[in-house]
């Protein structure tokens, strides 16, 4: 790619990461937060997946059906037996596209047909025909994406820092990462502090959950201490695709 195309492609990126294509203005009665997992690896849903039913609350799974039976970053990815156990338990199956390609990598067909296999993919499991959620693989987005997300998604996640009140960027929906080397409880209990005082909506992604997880993981005692602080801080709970459908 030429200079002048790498500059147009990261101004794009940059414009991407603030332009809003999609808003909304929520208000909360109470403030929310949600709990995501990229990849779908396999602690995620075993541990994570199984915490948070303990405690009656769902997460949001964003899952690539080709990595059903596979592996990202060394990590064993979802089998459909645990997409399964996702559906029967509550949770949110919600689309990372199907093969976790960048958006920004992607001609605007292949990002279509990306989407249109994903959304197959997981309606065939979850048997209806919903709006599904998404979360960008990578974080790569460009206005193209955020365009074409907004267009076929209820919304879409980014990796953007920050809480979601007021209006709202539906097409990235900001969110701060639960990734056990750069969380502590003290800034767990700092973010929902600020949920709870702003009445905003509380995004975390991770990914795998176990004792020694990967650097874009977290600990069940990480993972815990954040959902039973926000439940003692009277925060709800809640996937997104709950969050949104509570407001239509
Ligand atoms: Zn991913």
């Amino acid at each position: 790619m030429s200079i002048a195309g790498k500059f147009i492609e990261k101004l794009d990126r940059n414009i991407a990461r603030y332009a809003c294509v999609k808003s909304g203005d929520l208000v909360f009665e109470q403030p929310v937060v949600s709990f995501t997992f990229d990849d779908c690896a396999r602690t995620a849903i075993t541990v994570g997946g199984e915490m948070l039913k303990d405690k009656g609350v769902s997460g949001t799974f964003y899952l690539c059906g080709g990595l059903t039976n596979g592996f990202e970053n060394e990590l064993p990815c979802q089998t459909e037996e645990d997409l399964a156990y996702l559906v029967e338990s509550g949770h949110e199956l919600a689309s990372h596209l199907y093969n976790h390609k960048r958006c920004a990598d992607l001609t605007g067909d292949q990002l279509a047909l990306e989407i249109g296999l994903s959304k197959n993919y997981i309606n065939s499991i979850i048997g209806t025909n919903e709006q599904l959620s998404f979360s960008y693989p990578f974080g790569s987005v460009n206005l193209r994406a955020k365009r074409m997300v907004s267009e076929q998604f209820l919304t879409g996640r980014g990796i953007n820092p920050g809480l979601n009140v007021g209006r709202l960027d539906l097409s990235c929906l900001k969110a701060y990462a639960l990734y056990e080397d750069q969380i502590s409880a003290q800034k767990i209990a700092f973010l929902i502090d600020m949920a709870v005082k702003k009445k905003g909506w509380l995004i975390f992604y991770t990914h795998d959950v176990q004792t020694l997880p990967s650097p874009y993981g977290v600990t069940p005692k990480t993972l815990e201490y954040a959902a039973d602080y926000a439940l003692q801080e009277n925060c709800e709970i809640r996937s997104v695709a709950e969050v949104m459908n509570s407001f239509r």
